[in-house]
């Protein structure tokens, strides 16, 4: 079985209006934050228009990644989801 089959056999919980993760307003990225778009397995993140980083949390797979290399640069807020919600892995 393929990494992109099982991936799909996840299911996501989206929490409606409480993001887990935020991205912090800025007007150009640093190197961190605009490896994100590279770097998240889940391609959560992408460059809008203007350049800036913006984040679709639904469907995070909560590895953390992102988490740690924007430790220190602090561009991101990044929290558990709330019991009950975001990914339920699928093993097998
Ligand atoms: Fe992507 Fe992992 Fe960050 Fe979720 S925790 S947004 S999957 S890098």
């Amino acid at each position: 079985i393929k990494v992109e089959e099982k991936l799909y056999q996840n299911r996501y919980m989206v929490d409606e209006g409480r993001p887990h993760i935020s991205v912090k307003p800025h007007t150009k990225p640093s190197d961190a934050l605009a490896a994100l778009v590279k770097v998240c397995p889940a391609g959560c993140y992408t460059r809008n228009e203007t350049g800036q980083v913006e984040i679709a949390p639904d469907g995070c797979l909560e590895c953390g990644t992102c988490r740690i290399v924007c430790a220190a640069t602090g561009d991101i807020e990044w929290n558990y989801p709330r019991g009950g919600y975001g990914i339920l892995f699928k093993f097998g």
